[in-house]
């Protein structure tokens, strides 16, 4: 049994669990070590106290799960199939009385979840989301280097998108540029769609590439992340076309000053909501606080957004083995919009940055 399994079962003792039903592709890659994008087919994998655990997955897909080396029982169904039973049998081969199971109730559909409630009427459904969020937030030395190459493709990937800006090219131009020399490299996928924003679409925190042309004096705004072995890189870098005027300068310095800032204040021991704070009083001070409106950042792993959410609340202990993005931003609507986004691995003594891209202000000429 791997480690992670074996911490699931630990925490399923303790809280009388007798079977983790975990259905999200992400989850079942995290425990087994197979991923697969299932569409809408049934992918599970059921776990017990002591029992051997098994996955069920598509029937053409079982060679592929073996060989990615999981090594206990697999149940592959045809499409002709209905898996529910094969899963009844599996359980009930292992447990007669199943009194408590865990599902992750985000993902659950609610056709799934009557099954479930057919198969076992007199089980009660507790959520295994909150403890696989934070089994995923710690993150193990193999992880932590496929993250580590992750980010130096994303790295990279600003690299192209300067070396592509030029008068009159288009958001879109230059995206596919990026994506392009990015697939030269391998990169399968992206952890999201690539934005490359320009001028008063920066503005946006969530803007959407297109076919605005590339002026002097704009700010063009790229915010990508890599996908690695199934983990995600996420970056974000501002840079200058030519001289900007003197607001764009001052809200990008004020954004600079509370990136560093929060990166610095990044150490096991503080907590989520003193980080946030330490970027959003900067930004704040500088008169800018109602144009940050999100979070500082967000954990990150196989999944782009995961635990810990980093908000000015969130009382959570910064711990060694976590890896998160802090990402402070202004958005000064048909003026500027300026975001500057790293990857943060936390050791033992502080926080160690995984995209290195400059952060001062590069201006293209
Ligand atoms: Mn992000
Ligand atoms: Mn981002």
């Amino acid at each position: 049994m791997n480690q992670r399994l074996q911490k699931l079962q630990t925490w399923m003792k303790e809280n009388e669990i007798d079977v983790t039903f975990v259905t999200s592709s992400e989850n079942v890659f995290y425990l087994s070590g197979y991923y697969t994008n299932p569409h809408e087919r049934l992918l599970a994998l059921a776990v017990f106290q002591e029992m051997e655990p098994f996955l069920v997955c598509p029937g053409m897909e079982v060679h592929d799960a073996k060989r990615t080396g999981w090594e206990h029982e697999i149940i592959g169904y045809s499409d002709i199939v209905n898996p529910w039973e094969l899963i009844h049998k599996s359980i009930n081969k292992r447990l007669n009385s199943i009194q408590k199971v865990a599902i992750e109730k985000e993902h659950m559909n609610v056709e799934r979840y009557e099954q479930l409630s057919l198969l076992f009427p007199k089980a009660a459904f507790v959520s295994a989301e909150e403890k696989l969020r934070r089994l995923r937030m710690i993150k193990d030395a193999k992880e932590l280097k496929i993250m580590e190459e992750a980010c130096s493709l994303a790295d990279y990937a600003i690299e192209v998108g300067c070396s592509e800006i030029r008068e009159g090219k288009t958001e879109l131009e230059v995206l596919s540029a990026i994506e392009f020399a990015l697939k030269k490299k391998g990169v399968k996928e992206m952890s999201f769609s690539t934005m490359v924003l320009t001028g008063a679409n920066a503005a946006s925190p969530h803007g959407n590439p297109g076919e605005t042309k590339i002026q002097k004096g704009d700010l063009v705004l790229f915010d990508l992340g890599v996908v690695v072995d199934r983990y995600c890189s996420d970056i974000t870098r501002t840079v200058a076309y030519g001289d900007i005027n003197d607001k764009q300068k001052e809200i990008y310095d004020t954004v600079l000053k509370a990136q560093l800032a929060a990166v610095e204040a990044s150490k096991p021991g503080a907590t989520a909501a003193e980080v946030d704070l330490t970027a959003r009083r900067i930004i704040a001070d500088a008169g800018y606080g109602e144009y940050f409106p999100h979070r500082l950042g967000h954990g990150l792993g196989i999944s782009v957004h995961e635990y810990p959410s980093m908000t000015e609340t969130n009382p959570l202990i910064i711990e060694e083995g976590m890896v998160y993005t802090i990402e402070p931003g202004i958005y000064v609507p048909s003026v500027a919009g300026v975001r500057i986004e790293d990857d943060l691995y936390i050791t033992a003594d502080g926080p160690k940055v995984l995209t290195n891209f400059p952060k001062e202000l590069q201006i293209i000429r």
